[in-house]
């Protein structure tokens, strides 16, 4: 085995290894191994100093929780974006860093071809059933009725956004007069709650898991805590046919979509107030070519991609300048913007990006959420100033 692959297969192998413990309240038993997981380890065991290898499962998972750059191997490789400074795990789970690393090695960095048929990642197999129905709308939107199809992709998108639980009759409700999708392929995005069981939901990363007689999140790292008598903290009574968001679309559409549905409401009431400055607001427009467009009343446009990256070096890498090619997405202004608790955890967040994204104009804004919503004040203040004139 390549050297580096070790740390690929590790990181493949956690996931699997730890989403036996997805399903909300279910502990299963961790054995039998992976069998990457099982390679991975073996490599590990050669490679680190004699007698450092713990002996116990506790002991292995512990040590997995540690800072890589304090127990790696020399003898082995780690990629140059994985944050060093990061565990593999965080509170028994994938860390947020393994979890984004697992991902990029997904979009194309690592030969997917090399993992052995047995490897079973859920995440990536129900992103591929979301993926599938992007695709069908994006055909739709290429080569059909353009309208209708971005119109059901919106309504498809913040539906798994704002309802991490859902039901049968709810499902079918929203999407009976949807011709590209049906509620059926919609209710595919769930799984099944057990029946007269009760669930919890945090306003902030989604459906929560109970592990050891607490609450936990599907990033522990992002949103720790989660008492019950916290205010985003809700209790989700049981109901007939009780469905909640499959662990994949959780991590990457619904989870994500937060702090992007939460900027998209504040624009929508800005609009409403100041309807003559802000003319209008357009949310993925181009089937999610970029987040949001903003038409001002002085012509420009602004386009606006919301990014909610732990690591600023890896983000910063895959940026690209935003695409406005046809008449419907050109911009005048282009703005990649970030939720502010990615800035507080880490110093020089926004230099980062733009050092390492060598693909992105200059011209692109790089802001915090909250700044990129002052700026949008400012503008609207500057059109109603002219107007008085
Ligand atoms: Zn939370």
């Amino acid at each position: 085995m390549p050297k580096l692959e070790t740390f690929s297969y590790l990181i493949i192998s956690l996931h699997e290894f730890c989403q036996k413990e997805q399903k909300p309240g279910k502990q299963k038993s961790k054995y039998p191994y992976p069998d990457m997981f099982r390679i991975a380890c073996n490599e590990l065991a050669l490679k680190m100093p004699y007698g450092t290898y713990p002996r116990t499962q506790t002991g292995l998972l512990k040590l997995f929780e540690q800072p890589v750059e304090n127990w790696w191997p020399d003898g082995l490789k780690i990629p140059e974006d994985f944050d060093r400074s990061s565990g593999l795990l965080y509170d028994g789970k994938p860390s947020e860093e393994t979890f984004d690393y697992l991902y990029t090695l997904f979009e194309g960095e690592f030969d997917v071809d090399k993992i052995p048929n047995s490897v079973n990642i859920q995440i990536i197999v129900e992103n591929k059933q979301f993926r599938d129905l992007f695709l069908r709308l994006n055909e739709e939107y290429i080569s059909g009725d353009s309208d209708r199809a971005q119109e059901e992709y919106i309504k498809l998108r913040s539906f798994l956004i704002d309802r991490p639980y859902t039901t049968a009759t709810e499902l079918r409700k929203e999407f009976t007069g949807t011709r590209c999708i049906s509620n059926k392929e919609v209710g595919d995005l769930y799984e099944d709650c057990d029946r007269g069981r009760t669930y919890w939901n945090c306003d902030r990363c989604g459906p929560l898991f109970e592990k050891h007689g607490r609450l936990q999140g599907i990033k522990p790292e992002a949103c720790r805590d989660h008492r019950q008598e916290l205010d985003y903290v809700r209790e989700i009574p049981w109901e007939q046919d009780l469905r909640y968001l499959k662990p994949g679309i959780h991590s990457r559409v619904c989870l994500p979509g937060i702090p992007e549905m939460n900027l998209w409401r504040s624009l929508q009431k800005l609009q409403e107030k100041y309807p003559k400055q802000l003319v209008s607001t357009h949310l993925w427009p181009g089937l999610d070519s970029y987040d949001m467009q903003l038409r001002f009343s002085d012509n420009s446009v602004w386009a606006v991609d919301v990014k909610d990256y732990r690591n600023p070096h890896r983000l910063g890498k895959k940026l690209t300048t935003i695409q406005g090619i046809t008449e419907d997405l050109r911009y005048t202004e282009a703005f990649y913007v970030f939720p502010s608790r990615r800035l507080k955890w880490r110093e020089n967040y926004i230099q980062i990006v733009r050092d390492r994204a060598t693909n992105l104009s200059q011209e692109t804004h790089l802001l915090s959420i909250p700044s990129f919503q002052e700026r949008i004040e400012e503008k609207i203040q500057s059109l109603t100033k002219e107007k008085r004139k």
